[in-house]
């Protein structure tokens, strides 16, 4: 049965109201004035209320504002009395927020037809809630189960070892010497082929899969590093390191434990970091780095100038390294604006004594510029792409 309010200050009026709507098979209440019409309604809302412009003390566009700014009345829907039709009046009621209004005096079917028009409109309103709910609710399940199915898939590939580690040289600009590797890891899918990573890293990030595949990536990598300087090539190894990885309470532990494991010096270990990590909690992510800086890890802040860019991060964070993004290297050398950053980051870096890595080096000319500005290393397809253990050995061999 549909609870229907009526506040009226009139009691002839009030009750006859109340008699009509009861005779109409709603449960009707009365309320005398504004302060007991808005108690009654917060405390039993009703489906609709009928309230009079004029009373005394608190009048009816009082009782409307205070139910529109209590949110358990806020939505009710609300026909005003008014014993005019000025349209003044019906204007203020309607900005308040009412939604109809009657003039006094009306007939049944006026009063019926206002009452029933709302409640029509109410369950619309609530029909087509339910449906969004349901609707959203369903796609937030499914979503959440394609997640699962991703990290299933994702899992089983690691344990059928479909993952693989290519390495990048990283190449002292003036020398040409390699000075150490990056950690880049591929997807070798049976049927799709070799996947890139920013495939499936995200999807790995999202489904909190990366936390393991950036364990493998790192033990791997340090693994292989170790193989390296056994052999006699003195190099260090960079691995990415992703912003869930860098959560993980006992990350500074695991990587000291994969260090023993693989026997790698921890100063031959250097982790990149992006700047989205920065931004976050400053002071818990600067313990973080505290405790890998500890352990006589190398960090680095990779892509630098792609994210938040904020240069108190340089001074603020113990970086060793700042890796220039790609971006900024390709068209270097037409003269434009990049030109000018790339200097003026080299030679800010420096004078925060930060080694600088330009990334994505494709170009003689491109190489040449760093060398002018006495950049310190490059990274880049002009070198070498990333390569399997295997191939980056012989490149390690041929410049031996
Ligand atoms: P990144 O760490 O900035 O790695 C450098 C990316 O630039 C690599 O892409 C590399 O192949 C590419 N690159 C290097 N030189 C050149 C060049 O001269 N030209 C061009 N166009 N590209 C160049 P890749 O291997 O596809 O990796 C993409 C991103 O995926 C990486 O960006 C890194 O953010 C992420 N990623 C890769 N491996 C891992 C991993 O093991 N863990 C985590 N967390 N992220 C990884
Ligand atoms: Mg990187
Ligand atoms: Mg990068």
């Amino acid at each position: 049965m549909k609870k229907i309010l009526v506040i009226e200050d009139e009691q002839v009026i009030r009750e006859n109201i109340l008699k009509l709507l009861k005779a109409e098979g709603f449960d009707v209440t009365g309320a005398e004035n504004g302060a007991k019409g808005l108690y009654a309604a917060v405390s039993n809302v009703p489906d609709v209320i009928i309230c009079d412009v004029m009373m005394p003390e608190l009048d009816g566009y009082g009782v409307l504002v205070a139910l529109r700014s209590n949110p358990v009345t806020a939505t009710v829907p609300f026909v005003f009395l008014t014993g005019k039709a000025e349209r003044s009046e019906m204007r203020q009621g309607m900005e308040l927020g009412a939604d109809d209004y009657l003039t006094k005096p009306f007939s049944k079917a006026e009063l019926v037809g206002a009452i029933s028009s709302r409640l029509k409109k109410q369950e619309a309103v609530a029909e087509q809630y339910n449906t969004l709910r349901s609707q959203s609710s369903e796609f937030i399940q499914k979503n959440a189960d394609k997640l699962e199915q991703i990290k299933t898939c994702l899992c089983n590939a690691l344990e059928r070892e479909e993952f693989q580690v290519y390495y990048q040289p990283q190449v002292n600009v003036h020398t040409g010497k390699i000075m150490s590797a990056e950690a880049l890891v591929r997807w070798l899918h049976p049927e799709k082929g070799l996947i890139s990573p920013a495939e499936f890293i995200p999807a790995a990030e999202e489904t909190g899969f990366i936390v393991q595949l950036g364990e493998w990536v790192l033990q791997t990598a340090c693994k292989q590093m170790q193989v390296w300087q056994n052999a006699g090539f003195s190099l260090r190894i960079a691995v990415n390191l992703s912003p869930r990885q860098f959560h993980q309470p006992d990350l500074s532990s695991r990587v000291a434990q994969i260090l023993a494991e693989t026997g790698l010096e921890a100063s031959s270990l250097e982790l990149e970091l992006t700047e989205s990590l920065m931004v976050e909690d400053a002071e818990s992510a600067i313990a973080t780095l505290q405790h890998l800086k500890n352990l006589g890890v190398c960090i680095s802040l990779d892509d630098f100038g792609t994210g938040y860019s904020s240069l108190s991060y340089l001074t603020q964070y113990p970086f060793d390294t700042l890796k220039i993004d790609r971006c900024f290297i390709s068209n270097i050398t037409d003269g434009c604006t990049n030109a000018a950053i790339v200097k003026a980051i080299i030679e800010m870096a420096h004078s925060l004594c930060l080694e600088v890595i330009a990334e994505g080096v494709e170009t003689e000319a491109e190489k040449d510029f760093l060398w002018r500005y006495k950049c310190d290393i490059m990274q880049g397809y002009l070198f070498s792409p990333p390569l399997a253990a295997a191939d980056f050995e012989q490149l390690l061999m041929a410049g031996k």
